[in-house]
């Protein structure tokens, strides 16, 4: 098993996380200082409004204002009301703006920075993390910037202006309920974390559960060929149990904590009025201190939960920075040159590679291919063609040796130009869901309609396309499972003659095409070798046959090299090999 690059690090110091979350941060750093000054504000409407109410009972005493005070009030706290929901209503637009934009860039250049890394890279992190770390985890910093950084502050203040007026009207009371309101905060806390877990638990269960359908969705044709239906069944069953075990104990948790809160609250507001006679107060001040108190506790109990927030989403955001701090592997060097035409001449100097350490994939492999040639390579499965092929295209680094094109240095070369003038067709043909047209251009909107047509024409693609409900704008099925092993190698011919690459890689899918489809995958073929130089990882006679140099290799080596017939002349590893092939036509 590979390592896994994106587990296994030191947590990342505090302070760094912040800093760079900053970064993010600081182009909408004008957004958040128009909704602080906005926050301050609803701070201070909700604050001043038990007192409000205070005075304003206290004024009922005398029956003859008693009226217009009430009106008086009353249009006072309609206006002040509707401006604060104005105020909030602006504030989470703002920050809505503010959040969303932020999360965008960091989505974007998560993206761009896994499309910057090298294959060698991509192999070690299983794409299920990369998926989690470019939506689940942004998320939860989207939530950072449109909720739990206002939320903290706004609470902190709401603690603050509250208190400051329970202190106000009577300190003695206050610091009485200072106990109550420790009570409450350190449930609060304690709650957090637990629920934390618990919610940890419960989506570990949720994402076992939908990678258990992923796959056995995808597979389900096997496990009916295996009849395994039943044992899976099973399977399914437990996976459901765990999470609503895991369910369930969330929902008893609140169960038990909010209860608990209420208690605490209600014992508040019964000392509360039983101290305030004591003390002397007068009616509207216990009314103001019970409706401050009843303002208090929700800001602790919020602050508790935002703070677990604030914790969840720092953590996401360091798993996203992990990813955005990994260099990619293959890059260009400053003096990398773009080159625009290549001959198209290949060679293989002494090339040693492995994929890890020292486990050599490729041993001292020196082999050439001329401008316009077509070179075949052959060998027993994991003999390393695959491999070579990759290599010229930079998708791995090569650890001793040299590759060139047109005697250059791949190295030297600016790894877009190279690709550009390199057409790839890989051995597992890759199709997107979307249209024919789409998979061809690759949402490129430079090709034609014309340009694409006559593509397929070139490799004989047009025949099977043309019989689809609507030619090249028909929808692919995901990864094109409405089409042939041989149709889906059509198409990546067609795509790689559509990009008018200069030098032709193609990994053949497999020998097992019907006879037909093979006669028109040869059609193409021989048409393609015209374009410009080829190489080849042949698995059919009919291939290798045509070609131009046969490489035969074995554990990584080249054993044999030369035309057909020379090969067969010396009687070695390939007329072996062909003489087997023969017989089983
Ligand atoms: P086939 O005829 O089956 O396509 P091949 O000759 O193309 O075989 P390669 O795909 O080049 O073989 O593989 C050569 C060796 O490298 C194999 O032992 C394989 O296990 C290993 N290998 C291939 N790809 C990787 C990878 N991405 N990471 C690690 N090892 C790999
Ligand atoms: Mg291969």
């Amino acid at each position: 098993m590979q390592d896994n690059l994106l587990s296994g690090n030191k947590p990342m110091p505090f302070g760094t996380t912040l800093k760079r979350t900053f970064r993010f941060l600081k182009p909408q750093l004008p957004r958040f200082i128009v909704a602080f000054v906005l926050i301050l504000f609803n701070v201070a409407f909700d604050v001043a409004m038990p007192m409000i109410v205070g005075a304003v009972t206290d004024n009922l005493k005398s029956d003859s204002i008693a009226l217009k005070v009430i009106i008086g009030f009353a249009i006072g706290y309609i206006t002040l009301g509707g401006v604060n929901q104005i105020v909030l209503y602006i504030l989470s637009m703002l920050l809505q703006k503010a959040g969303q934009s932020i999360v965008e860039n960091i989505r974007m250049e998560t993206f761009a920075h896994i499309q910057s890394l090298s294959h060698g890279q991509l192999d070690k992190m299983p794409v299920g993390s990369l998926v989690t770390r470019v939506a689940s985890y942004t998320a939860s910093l989207s939530d950072l910037f449109t909720n739990v950084i206002v939320s903290v502050l706004r609470n902190i203040l709401m603690i603050v202006g509250v208190y400051g007026m329970m202190l106000y009207i009577n300190w003695q009371l206050s610091l009485v309920m200072l106990g109550f309101i420790a009570a409450v905060a350190f449930i609060s806390f304690g709650f957090g974390k637990v629920i934390g877990a618990l919610f940890r638990k419960e989506r570990q269960y949720i994402s076992e559960l939908n990678t258990y359908l992923n796959e056995n969705l995808s597979g389900m044709k096997l496990i009916h060929i295996f009849n395994r239906q039943q044992y899976k069944e099973l399977e399914f069953i437990l996976k459901n149990e765990n999470l609503r075990k895991a369910r369930y104990k969330v929902v008893l948790a609140f169960g038990i904590y909010r209860p608990l809160i209420t208690l605490i609250s209600v014992l508040a507001t019964a000392v509360t009025f039983w101290l305030g006679v004591k003390f002397g107060l007068t009616s509207a001040m216990i009314v103001a201190f019970y409706l401050y108190l009843s303002r208090f506790f929700n800001p602790v109990q919020n602050l508790a939960d935002q703070l677990n927030n604030l914790q969840k989403a720092l953590t996401a955001s360091e798993k996203i920075y992990r990813l955005l701090d990994i260099q990619p592997e293959v890059q260009d060097t400053d003096d990398a040159e773009d080159i625009q035409e290549f001959k198209g001449d290949i060679e293989f100097k002494n090339v040693w590679f492995a994929y890890e350490g020292e486990n050599w994939i490729l041993k001292n492999v020196s082999f050439k291919v001329g401008a316009g040639q077509t070179c075949a390579f052959v060998g027993a499965t994991g003999a390393g063609k695959s491999t070579i092929l990759s290599l010229i295209v930079r998708n791995y680094e090569i650890q001793k040796g040299q590759i060139l094109i047109d005697g250059k240095d791949i190295t030297k070369i600016k790894i877009q130009s190279l690709r550009k003038a390199i057409g790839q067709m890989l051995q597992d043909v890759f199709l997107f869901s979307g249209s024919v047209k789409s998979n061809l251009t690759l949402d490129n909107p430079a090709f034609t309609d014309e340009e694409v047509e006559a593509a397929c024409r070139y490799v004989s693609a047009d025949s099977f396309i043309n019989k689809l409900p609507e030619g090249i704008n028909s929808e692919l099925s995901e990864r094109g499972e409405n089409l042939s092993q041989g149709q889906r190698q059509l198409l990546s011919f067609a795509r790689t003659v559509l990009h008018k690459p200069q030098i032709l890689i193609l990994d053949e899918a497999t020998a097992n095409i019907d006879t037909e489809t093979e006669a028109l995958i040869n059609r193409s073929l021989e048409k393609m070798r015209n374009i410009g130089t080829m190489l080849v990882c042949a698995h059919r006679l009919s291939t290798i046959k045509r070609a131009d140099n046969i490489i035969v290799m074995q554990h990584g080596e080249i054993v044999e090299s030369g035309t057909h017939d020379e090969l067969i002349a010396g009687g070695g590893y390939y007329s072996k090999l062909y003489n087997l092939q023969i017989e089983r036509q």
